[in-house]
């Protein structure tokens, strides 16, 4: 994939100093066909579903008067280190659209072509990415979680070439776009940009303007600090959501947190299907395992230390950025504790919770038990259920491999544990398990259900992919049933997907 500006002529990097966005236009396709597209979001967005034209339009082949396309220029800090500018290298924004009664959305087309931040990409996305992107998105939100969305999803007609396999070979692959949506996709590294770059009043500016945009319950003096405290609370608020339903996001770089909290940028991303602190879906992140999924409320404190440090040269006393980024701990903790107290049906979060809580974690880490099935389960363990022998039988549903005495020994004293503090709930055991079950989904999007639904679709075949779409929308529930089951064995092996 190395372009370099031969094939189209303006794929050469672009430094833009001064300016926060460059024009962009989408590059033609060959045919776009609609593969999918979210009416309930259309509904939200007062869009019709999409006639002929419109699909020009979703496939980059038609911009209108109305619109006024864009790449946005941004910077980040990528697995830890400064990487300089980065900017929107496929991801193009047509406009905002304005719906009555609510916020304006950005309407971006992504994998529309090369833009002047494309360095050597060419600005094009796979059917894979794109039905990855399209479909996760829009679990995370009926999961509520905040995130950007995908209203459609159109293949292009065109062939992608993209290395797929360790040893440098590569393949050509369907060519799709994505056009996703969020009230806006700034993220830390637009504001990083302009800090690097020393443009202060830019930066001052951009800031007012974001406050003044989407945060407007914020003014008066102070409003810098108060509106860094609010990304903060919003950040603890998403990781709290990502560790309650085991999400691993794969690449948390500066330029792919939201200045929202939405969660953005859906690369190689997966669930947890065993529990593993440690694990990462991300092939490159492999050695340090800095994104793993339990390191993600850290990676979250650090990435606002950056956007701290970027927005520093607009405070005089930089000594209450550095107490409002050490409140990030303290509130990110408190939401956590809350969050587990829910996941495990207890009335309320006391101190002495804390022990139990750290207990079943380490017991879940022990087992490597099925995440969503281990809380499936735990939600409907009668109190009856005492007996080691019992308990094993009610919970190995979970178990991905048999365990020994020992483990077994762990996991019915956690299990006795978390039954004693459910007698000193002062709330009936029905409404206990109402809380488990608004916390603790039944139904995830697994990695390799993607794979599955990805193969299909590369074969015409749309059966399970359709299935997804609809399970997706009640995660809550017994409705997907079908797939209310531990990974498969053939998928263990999976190779970890690219960010590609
Ligand atoms: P990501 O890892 O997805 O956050 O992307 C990091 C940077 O690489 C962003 O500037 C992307 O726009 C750019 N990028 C990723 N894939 C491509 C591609 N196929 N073509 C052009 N730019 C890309
Ligand atoms: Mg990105
Ligand atoms: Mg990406």
């Amino acid at each position: 994939t190395t372009f370099d500006g031969d094939e189209t002529g303006n794929l050469q990097p672009r430094q833009t100093p001064g300016v926060l966005y460059s024009k962009a236009i989408p590059t033609p396709v060959k045919k776009p066909e609609l593969l999918a597209w979210s009416d309930e979001l259309a509904a939200v967005l007062q869009i019709s579903k999409p006639d002929e034209k419109d699909i020009s339009i979703l496939g980059g082949n038609l911009t209108t008067p109305s619109m006024y396309p864009y790449a946005a220029c941004y910077a980040g800090h990528q697995f830890g280190n400064w990487a300089g500018q980065l900017g929107d290298g496929r991801a193009i924004t047509l406009g905002e659209w304005s719906v009555q009664g609510a916020s304006d959305y950005e309407l971006q087309l992504k994998g529309a072509g090369p833009t002047p931040y494309s360095r050597r990409g060419d600005g094009r996305a796979v059917l894979r990415s794109s039905v990855r992107e399209y479909l996760m998105s829009e679990s995370m939100f009926y999961l509520g979680i905040p995130t950007t969305r995908a209203l459609a999803l159109v293949t292009t007609g065109d062939q992608v070439m993209r290395d797929l396999f360790y040893d440098g070979r590569s393949a050509y692959e369907k060519g799709a776009i994505v056009m996703r949506t969020a009230p806006s996709f700034l993220r830390f590294g637009n504001f990083e940009m302009l800090a690097a770059r020393q443009e202060v009043p830019q930066l001052e500016k951009l800031v007012l303007w974001t406050i003044g945009k989407f945060f407007p319950h914020i003014t008066g003096a102070n409003k810098i600090i108060q509106w860094f405290e609010d990304i903060a609370e919003k950040t603890a608020d998403l990781m709290v959501h990502w560790i309650r339903v085991g999400f691993v996001h794969g690449v948390m770089n500066t330029d792919n947190m939201s200045i929202l909290g939405l969660t953005i940028d859906y690369g190689p991303y997966s669930f947890l299907d065993a529990y593993d602190p440690e694990f990462t879906p991300n092939t490159t992140d492999l050695p340090g395992r800095r994104y793993a999924y339990g390191r993600q409320p850290a990676i979250g404190y650090w990435n606002l230390g950056c956007l701290a440090s970027a927005i520093a040269p607009l405070f005089e006393d930089t000594e209450q950025l550095s107490v409002a980024l050490e409140k990030y701990k303290t509130v990110y903790f408190a939401k956590y504790h809350v969050m587990m107290a829910g996941k495990l049906g207890l009335d309320e979060f006391r101190e002495s919770d804390q022990e139990l809580i750290e207990e079943v974690e380490k017991t879940l880490t022990l087992l490597k038990a099925d995440m969503t099935i281990f809380y499936q389960l735990l939600m409907n363990l009668s109190a009856e259920t005492t007996s080691p022998e019992d308990i094993t039988t009610h919970f190995s549903p979970s178990f991905y491999e048999p365990h020994n005495k020992e483990t077994l020994q762990t996991l019915t004293d956690t299990i006795t544990h978390y039954q004693l503090r459910l007698k000193e709930n002062k709330i009936s055991s029905k409404a206990s398990q109402d809380i488990m079950k608004n916390n603790n989904p039944r139904f995830i999007l697994r990695n390799y259900l993607l794979h599955q639904a990805i193969q299909e679709l590369d074969k015409g075949e749309q059966t399970l992919f359709l299935k997804l779409q609809e399970a997706i929308k009640n995660p809550y529930s017994a409705t997907a049933d079908e797939f209310f089951k531990l990974r498969p064995e053939w998928a263990n092996d999976q190779p970890g997907s690219s960010t590609l």
